[in-house]
């Protein structure tokens, strides 16, 4: 496919795990995967045909190596349906283990501190794998830690082991768990410019144009997305030089066509992850469906040829019947940083067992819920939308509303604006008044 480094190391360790797929992995060696162990190039991988959980949920121990004993037993969040087990071996966590410490340093002044955030609800066990820094677990549901939070950001230094020396730190963690602890802070009033925090990671939710600008303000460090998926050893990072999205060096990305499922090279599609052995050797993943949609452009970037932005879930978005391309006139992404700009609309309270908190909508997500329908071939998106007011009582200020908000959604989408001003599709707007729309879950991505 190209001669970028990146690439060069994936094509390394492409033809072996196929071959070692087909050897041992029941699936893998039935007929549907007749050429796998012909495939050499990142170009064949089209060849080969996409894997969806269901297939995988149906006859589990196809998919597993016929012999290879699990030693960590990792699971899927099941917000999307049904919990998919993950296999990991002794194998591959010991190949993750060497592979990743030979670029380990000794601990000096300038190894950074990771200040790992844990407090929602979801339990995802990781695959361990060496950091690039000294890792402190700061856990938000314990009482006792959110009372040393203050003390925590300003010298992180101090809660991890060797010198006590000031160094760079950084906050990896959900989004959700990095709102708690910023809300927490402000809560108490916290002086941000003493906090020694250079950037900020976070996973597992949208970051909206508005929330970027609230962390970097709030803690004037940059924040960086992390987009993965629970199954996939591996993540997407986001790019310190372009700004998208590149997979890990260790895993592959395709994007296909949400409809055909072929290859997409500029434009909307779905992620389709390979996993790579030795990483990846008990449960291989080949052309994994990851039912989240992203947009790929051309990027001329040093870091990697494949840069994306994340769009969301793809059965949480609008399609248009009959619309060519990706068929999506609105992904759950950009309805949801449309949306976010309006303080109006109504979020659900969250994390209600954080007793210093007073408001827990702030730490909740916005209430609406987006469906087309049609009708004998005419289509209409309607929009419900909770507002923080009620809206028969205030008709001015909701038609106002209703039209900024339907301002906001055609900007945020050209696809919608465009099927709109073609005759193709409408757009109603229904305000609904506080509590019409409850236990809202955004489940953006995995
Ligand atoms: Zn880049």
């Amino acid at each position: 496919m190209s001669d970028h480094p990146r690439d060069e190391f994936r094509t390394q360790l492409l033809n072996h795990t196929m071959r070692f797929a087909a050897a041992y992995v029941p699936a893998y060696g039935e007929v549907a995967y007749r050429c796998l162990s012909d495939v050499h190039a990142l170009a064949q991988l089209p060849s080969l045909p996409i894997l969806k959980k269901s297939d995988i949920l149906m006859r589990p121990e196809a998919f597993r190596h016929i012999s290879m004993e699990p030693h960590l037993i990792q699971h899927t969040s099941g917000t999307s349906g049904q919990i998919l087990h993950v296999h990991r071996s002794k194998e591959e966590l010991a190949a993750i283990e060497s592979f990743f410490s030979k670029s380990d340093e000794p601990t000096d002044k300038t190894t950074p501190v990771i200040i790992s955030i844990l407090g929602s609800t979801t339990d995802a066990i990781q695959t361990p794998a060496p950091a690039v820094g000294q890792v402190f677990r700061l856990n938000l549901r314990d009482p006792t830690w959110r009372s040393r939070i203050q003390d925590v950001v300003r010298a992180p230094w101090e809660y991890v082991e060797g010198t006590h020396h000031a160094r760079p730190a950084v906050i990896v963690g959900l989004e959700s768990d990095l709102r708690v602890l910023t809300a927490l802070l402000r809560e108490c009033s916290f002086d941000f410019s003493s906090a020694s925090i250079s950037s900020l990671i976070t996973s597992g939710d949208v970051i909206t144009r508005r929330l970027r600008r609230y962390y970097e303000s709030t803690w004037r460090a940059p924040l960086f997305d992390q987009y993965g998926l629970s199954e996939i050893f591996g993540s997407c990072n986001q790019c310190g030089v372009c700004g998208h999205l590149h997979p890990d060096p260790h895993v592959i990305m395709e994007v296909v066509n949400p409809i055909s499922s072929e290859p997409v090279s500029d434009g909307v599609g779905i992620a389709v992850f390979t996993t790579l052995a030795p990483f990846v050797q008990c449960q291989p993943f080949i052309r994994y469906w990851s039912g989240d949609l992203v947009e790929i452009s051309e990027v001329s970037c040093p870091v990697d040829l494949l840069g994306f932005r994340l769009l969301g879930r793809l059965y949480k978005s609008v399609s248009l019947p009959g619309l060519t391309g990706s068929g999506i006139v609105l992904s759950a992404i950009e309805a949801y940083d449309a949306l976010d700009d309006f303080s109006e609309i109504a979020s659900s309270g969250m994390f209600k067992w954080l007793w210093e908190i007073k408001d827990h909508s702030q730490l909740g997500h916005l209430k609406f819920d987006l469906r087309m329908d049609s009708d004998r071939g005419s289509h209409t998106l309607v929009a419900t939308i909770e507002t923080r007011f009620t809206p028969h009582l205030y008709p001015e200020q909701s038609e106002s509303l209703k039209f900024r908000i339907r301002d906001a959604l055609c900007k945020r989408s050209g696809s919608l604006r465009e099927s709109i001003q073609a005759g193709h599709m409408s757009l109603r707007i229904n305000l609904k008044p506080p509590g019409s729309i409850d236990s809202f879950m955004p489940d953006m991505v995995e």
